[in-house]
């Protein structure tokens, strides 16, 4: 059984004034939700005024991003070992790194790599844009992605990541993916893909977010697909509420 899993990604939202705001709103509705893991994930900025506040909840902290070496003259970068003082998360390759910021499957790998060292859950994100979508695509960039952003991992140490499915074509659009579509290339093209890369035992036990457009009135139509272990929100994570909602229906 993989322990569903839901983590609000907030972009670039919030000061660490209005994150405190909306943590205040968050912590007891989702402290009041057992059987899911439950990820928050602001700006850096915000990372140390939100770790001082999740304290003993038992709702975990990420980072959106970080690089991959430990520390050196890298102007405006975070390093693992700065992650890992407030977070136990962090998200890696999501689709806004990759299209504003150059960030490439190797770039991805490096930072999975280090992360898996220095003992971070990394979220790594896979998805087609529209065109790729739109012109058959999906697998085979989903699986370039898969097998050279998980490349050269342990098979012991895989079972640590969670993969997160978002379509470019679904972020910030309001066109979600159906469930349907959605749990096909997990259970078709990223659950194989893994298990080709770690072994059946181990591909089982890694969780596969859907990501794009979640919100709390199309939840469940991706929580009650087999292949569909949770979500990466964006949007929507930022309704206290809405984003409470998003994760009672993940653990249902
Ligand atoms: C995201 O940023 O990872 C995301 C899925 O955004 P949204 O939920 O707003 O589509």
């Amino acid at each position: 059984m993989r322990k569903p899993f839901v983590a609000g990604n907030w972009k670039m939202n919030k000061t660490a004034a209005e994150a405190r705001e909306l943590v205040s709103q968050l912590l007891g509705p989702l402290m009041d939700i057992r059987g899911v893991e439950k990820v928050l994930c602001p700006p850096f900025t915000s990372l140390f005024a939100v770790a001082s506040m999740l304290n003993d909840s038992g709702i975990g902290l990420g980072a959106q991003d970080m690089h991959w070496e430990e520390k050196g003259a890298f102007t405006g970068e975070i390093s693992p070992g700065m992650v890992k003082e407030l977070c136990n998360y962090v998200i890696l390759g999501h689709s806004e790194r990759r299209t504003y910021f150059g960030e490439t499957d190797s770039m991805v790998n490096k930072k999975l790599q280090t992360a898996l060292k220095h003992d971070l859950t990394p979220i790594v994100c896979v998805g087609e844009t529209l065109d790729e979508y739109e012109s058959g695509r999906t697998s085979e960039v989903v699986l370039r992605q898969i097998n050279l952003g998980l490349a050269d991992v342990a098979p012991a140490s895989a079972s640590r990541i969670v993969v997160a499915y978002e379509p470019v074509w679904a972020i910030g659009t309001g066109k979600a993916s159906s469930g349907e579509n959605a749990n096909a290339v997990h259970g078709q093209v990223i659950r194989p893909a893994l298990s080709r890369l770690f072994g059946e035992e181990n591909a089982q036990a890694i969780r596969i977010l859907y990501g794009g457009s979640v919100t709390a009135a199309n939840a469940s139509e991706f929580f009650q697909q087999p292949e569909i272990d949770g979500a990466l929100v964006g949007g929507a994570s930022l309704k206290a509420e809405e984003f409470a909602a998003i994760v009672r229906a993940a653990g249902r």
